[in-house]
């Protein structure tokens, strides 16, 4: 089992060829990778790796030992270069000397707390990579090259009841044990004390955190890694309690379209009560391991001693919020009911939590909400201040449920101690850490679906409102269009970190969806998508429309008629009366932007069913702002004469106008020279003499759903460049 031959529970994924090609810090990024690339091994964001490499000192010009080290932040699977810390290791381990003659030191103390910041006097090449708090685990440990992971079946020996029995049982010498102690200074001399005692350990379990292991070469290093952790699963599996898995199984759940339908009905209302604070964004994430946790006998004990790995419950708090209902015995309301009270004992619970763990200097207590809830039947739901942070909010949970199994199979799980806990939690390091983090942008925290995204105006508000930090559903009646919208954006902003959401809820950023406005089944189908995508939904931008165009009379057929009416006016209202249910459901404040046009103010002939329906919308933006307030602002925007990459001007339209008006053109002319050409015809009859862009547009569309404008509903903004003609009286 030294090298990739049958392992169960890892993949060996060292390719000797790809790594003799890279120099020895890419070494170290190549390994991380591969040791990243699966969650059985270590989770987003978790552990890291190390090298003590030989280099010339720019200083000196002489060779020096250099300590490359993942830096703070930054995830392994993902790495590059980038995210790795270098440092001289002469000054590191000189910090000693400094640790050692402060009077008061040990585990949480402040000099620890202050080694911190010294790492950066121990730069080594004007890295500006910062070094994290696990960089002494690596230091002092007298091998070249070290990895410290989180492997499930690592931390489920660490989260055992009898961790160092079982330590001994499963490595027999090989590997040690060290009692949880919060990660720094300390821990790294009691890890470098451990070996001085015991030079045959080749690594350690962690208690109540992970794995650390090292070696002089990195390929073996590596192999060493898996070979532990295969270790360790393999133990695990022969005590694996199948049926009985959780003490057996107490509830069974609806079918997958029914428990869809219930999510669908559900999220909207759990996201306005746990965005009581400030608004979450959602993750549903429904495997068969999270059912079988969630509907065990054992799932309310369980999850009350939440999650172990301090890295886990960072983000999943102290514990989840576990909900006893029924699915097969219990009604819609009676689910509704148990949240409400469970949510209100829960932040209860967190502040009695807070008030007795806290300390003097400790920062003031966050969002007693919490992150993860269970329901038996439905699943594991997490919320974050972003899509990205739910995510890996639900993977962290998933993968504690895997821990909790391997640990209730060999032993009894044990959670982290509530003050331990806590002093993660609201670690003045942490504090700094979120500190630092750059204010969030206006749309931060929000959902915002824009219909008719695949092209034009909706497609340039998509844009400007991602600028903002929302979360945005490209719709349209094209769902190709739709979806490349979407994917510039995820390409633009990044798919963010963490490996869970099951179905539309491992979506980024970004997704595009179709729909037709003219069809209320549609829709409906459209919200329930983004309810499942993102637990529900905060703005809306509609900019689908149609104009079709008339014939040399200046008419249109009766089914264009029809469909004119269909999509500029009965479609803004379907939207917005299938969307009251869920904005209603949150008790969040929303926004909707209709897209009218300065056509419905102004009677001017030959094109008659496009102006009275634009005239329609006007109106309905007033109607619906009176029935949807206090909670949700309605409002108009008013475009003009946007030629530029607009669907509303086919090459025909172009032509047409342009022989209405008598500008001058050519049948060859490029539909592009042809619309530049009417832009600035109709820039020229406008006050401001500019053509009217998408970005104008855009801008107005954000602007509208933005705090902004907080205070303006029922209001048509007209973005034309001014026309005096189309002023609202
Ligand atoms: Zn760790």
């Amino acid at each position: 089992m030294d090298h990739s031959d049958d392992y169960q529970h890892v993949n060996y994924l060292w390719d000797d060829a790809a790594a003799a090609q890279l120099d020895p810090v890419e070494r170290l990024r190549y390994r991380s990778n591969q040791l990243g690339a699966d969650q059985r091994i270590t989770n987003t964001g978790g552990g890291n790796t190390s090298a003590k490499l030989t280099q010339t000192d720019p200083l000196t010009g002489e060779a020096v030992e250099v300590l490359w080290v993942k830096g703070s932040g930054g995830d392994l699977r993902t790495a590059t270069r980038a995210n790795f810390a270098s440092l001289y290791m002469d000054k590191l381990l000189g910090l000693r000397g400094l640790y050692d003659r402060a009077v008061v030191k040990g585990a949480k103390t402040p000099i620890e707390d202050s080694m911190v910041d010294m790492y950066r006097h121990t730069t080594f090449g004007l890295n500006p990579t910062a070094a994290s708090i696990d960089t002494p685990l690596h230091g002092f440990i007298p091998f070249k090259h070290v990895d410290h992971m989180h492997p499930i079946s690592a931390i489920a020996i660490a989260a055992s009841a009898d961790q160092e029995r079982l330590t001994q049982a499963v490595f027999g010498g090989e590997v040690g044990w060290v009692a949880w102690q919060r990660p720094g200074f300390d821990l790294g001399l009691i890890m470098q004390q451990a070996l001085a005692q015991n030079p045959h350990y080749k690594g350690l379990i962690m208690g109540q955190h992970g794995l650390i292991n090292w070696a002089d070469d990195d390929q073996e290093c590596y192999a060493l890694t898996l070979r532990l952790i295969e270790k360790g699963a393999r133990y695990i599996a022969q005590f694996d309690k199948g049926d009985q898995t959780f003490g057996g199984k107490k509830y069974s759940g609806p079918d997958a379209a029914a428990r869809e339908a219930l999510l669908v009905r559900l999220l909207p209302t759990l996201r306005g009560l746990v965005s009581q604070h400030r608004r979450f964004v959602g993750t549903v994430h429904v495997t068969e391991e999270v059912l079988n946790f969630v509907n065990s006998v054992d799932a309310p004990r369980l999850a009350e001693l939440g999650t172990s790995c301090p890295d886990h419950f960072l983000r999943t708090k102290i514990k989840p919020l576990y909900v006893a209902w029924n699915p097969q015995t219990e009604s819609y309301e009676a689910l509704l009911a148990k949240l409400e009270a469970g949510l209100a004992a829960y932040r209860a619970d967190y502040t009695a939590y807070y008030e007795a763990c806290k300390h003097p200097n400790s920062p003031a207590m966050r969002d007693p909400n919490p992150t993860v809830i269970l329901i038996p039947g439905l699943g594991l739901i997490a919320w974050g201040k972003t899509k990205s942070e739910s995510r890996v909010t639900a993977e962290f949970y998933a993968l504690a449920i895997e821990v909790m199994r391997a640990a209730e199979a060999i032993s009894q799980y044990q959670g982290l101690p509530r003050q331990e806990a806590f002093d993660i939690e609201y670690w003045l390091l942490e504090e700094a850490k979120l500190k630092r983090q750059p204010a969030e942008k206006e749309l931060a925290r929000n959902v915002v679906v824009v219909i008719g995204a695949g092209s034009g105006i909706g497609k340039a508000a998509a844009q400007r409102v991602a600028q903002e930090g929302a979360h945005v559903v490209c719709a349209d009646l094209s769902v190709e269009a739709a979806q490349a919208t979407a994917d510039e954006l995820v390409k633009l902003y990044g798919q963010g970190i963490g490996v869970a959401g099951t179905g539309l809820s491992g979506c980024g950023p970004a997704l595009g969806l179709a729909v037709d406005i003219t069809n209320r089944a549609s829709v409906q189908a459209l919200f329930g998508q983004v309810v499942l995508a993102y637990g529900g939904l905060d703005n809306i931008i509609v900019t689908a429309g149609i104009f079709a165009s008339p014939d040399k009379t200046g008419h249109i057929r009766d089914e264009q008629w029809a469909l004119t009416y269909a999509i500029n006016v009965t479609g803004g209202y379907l939207v917005a009366d299938e969307a009251r249910t869920i904005w209603k459901a949150q008790g969040l404040k929303g926004s909707l932007v209709l897209t009218t046009s300065v056509n419905g103010a102004v009677a001017k002939g030959g094109s008659v069913a496009y102006d009275t329906s634009k005239a329609a919308a006007n109106h309905l933006v007033r109607e619906l702002a009176i029935e949807l307030a206090p909670l949700v602002r309605v409002n108009g925007l008013a475009p003009a004469t946007v030629v530029e990459g607009s669907s509303m001007f086919p090459r025909d339209r172009v032509i047409g106008s342009l022989a209405k008006y008598g500008v001058a053109f050519s049948e060859d002319e490029t539909t592009e020279a042809l619309r530049a050409k009417l832009a600035n015809f109709y820039a020229q009859r406008t006050l401001t003499k500019t053509p009217v862009t998408l970005a104008d547009q855009a801008e107005v569309a954000y602007l509208l759903t933005s705090r902004q404008f907080a205070k303006t509903t029922g209001q048509v903004i007209s973005v034309d460049g001014g026309l005096p003609e189309a002023f609202l009286r």
